[in-house]
């Protein structure tokens, strides 16, 4: 077996022994005769599957019974359009942080349904080298919702403060992010991620969601896309994604054995801290285009001094066994994905890369 360097941006990577459990267990599902993919989801060896994801997120995380934990089809970007079909009531406006590509997609979707505003937008020249502050924001106290992407998957950025947004409900899009830390989920109204970034794989999306939310939410739009019907339903009200809820839990269970969210946090900083160090510490000839406030602890992006040796190192490292490492085709560059589930060996090996490179220039 030879596994590459993933630095892939999502779909991600997944911790080695997630996915070798999913292999031992694949054919035969814990002495069931068959395999969990073969389960009805009603069942109790399904059942088990789906309620230890659910206490396994609350654990790790701290999230209380005022909260709904929903595993939802249709990614992030369903979530995009259902939180504002849900919670935007006509008449009524929202608050937009935008720092990227997604949270301009999320407005989009809300903008067919209501009136939103843009409370904050850092762009320059159609580019966001960093989130705003706190004194940037101009919110609307009477707005349904703030609505922010805590991580910028593409250019990026991450937020590392959460925002006072008074009594009107925060809802935040964590996919590149989510677990990465321990976080305060009482700041939040909602919060949501698609899984095939930090905690799993693609398809799936978790939604952690107040109840009293749940509860106001709109009842003329259809059944399958009120949050209510999901969580009277436990998740269960279509038939869900079941093999990545299971795959969900196992990377959860994982994480519960690497000591919780505080020993991820740890080695998250650490990876981010010996890649930004080594692109700081050559800066005449790496450059990361974001300012350093507003760096993310995922998505590390940086540029070479011209797109000939952009387009080289990527040739070189993928040659080399580094996989992914291409920037999006909207911002250009290097980007290194490096979530929960990349390995510090991936990281230092990257690093000991981009020195020979350097080298050979
Ligand atoms: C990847 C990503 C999305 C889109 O997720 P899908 O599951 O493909 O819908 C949305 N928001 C952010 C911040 C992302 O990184």
């Amino acid at each position: 077996m030879s596994r590459v360097h993933n630095f892939n941006a999502g779909p991600a990577a997944l911790p080695l022994p997630v996915l070798e459990r999913a292999q031992r267990e694949m054919v035969e599902f814990e002495g069931s005769g068959m395999s969990l993919l073969e389960h009805s989801h009603r069942g109790k060896v399904y059942e088990a599957v789906h309620n230890q994801a659910i206490a396994l997120l609350r654990e790790l995380v701290g999230i209380g019974d005022e909260y709904e934990i929903l595993f939802l089809q249709g990614g992030a970007s369903l979530q995009f359009a259902m939180l504002a079909m849900n919670l935007l009531h006509p008449g009524k406006s929202a608050d937009y942080l935008l720092t990227g590509v997604w949270s301009k997609k999320a407005l989009s979707e809300a903008k067919l349904l209501g009136k939103p505003r843009v409370a904050a937008d850092t762009a320059k020249d159609g580019v966001y080298t960093r989130v705003p502050r706190q004194d940037e924001l101009s919110l609307d106290p009477e707005a349904a919702y703030v609505h922010m992407t805590t991580n910028n998957t593409i250019f990026g950025t991450q937020w590392h403060y959460d925002p006072e947004v008074g009594s009107v409900p925060l809802l935040a899009d964590m996919s590149s992010d989510f677990l990465w830390k321990p976080f305060d989920i009482k700041r939040y109204g909602m919060v949501y991620a698609g899984a095939q970034k930090n905690i799993g794989p693609s398809g799936l999306a978790v939604v952690v969601m107040r109840k009293d939310l749940i509860a106001a939410g709109r009842k003329d739009i259809p059944v399958i896309l009120r949050y209510d019907t999901h969580a009277e339903n436990q998740s269960l009200y279509n038939t869900p994604n079941t093999f990545a809820i299971y795959m969900v839990r196992n990377v959860l269970e994982h994480v519960k054995g690497m000591g919780g969210l505080a020993a991820v946090e740890k080695t998250n900083r650490a990876k981010a801290k010996v890649l930004y160090d080594a692109i700081d510490g050559d800066a005449d000839f790496w450059r990361c285009p974001v300012e350093k406030d507003s760096r993310s602890t995922m998505n590390v992006v940086w540029r070479l001094p011209t797109e000939e040796l952009e387009e080289r190192f990527v040739k070189e490292a993928t040659k080399a066994g580094f996989v992914g490492l291409k920037g999006h085709r909207s911002a250009g560059g290097i980007r290194a994905s490096i979530y929960n589930a990349a390995p510090e060996e991936s990281v230092a090996a990257l690093v000991e890369f981009m020195a020979a490179f350097r080298k050979s220039c």
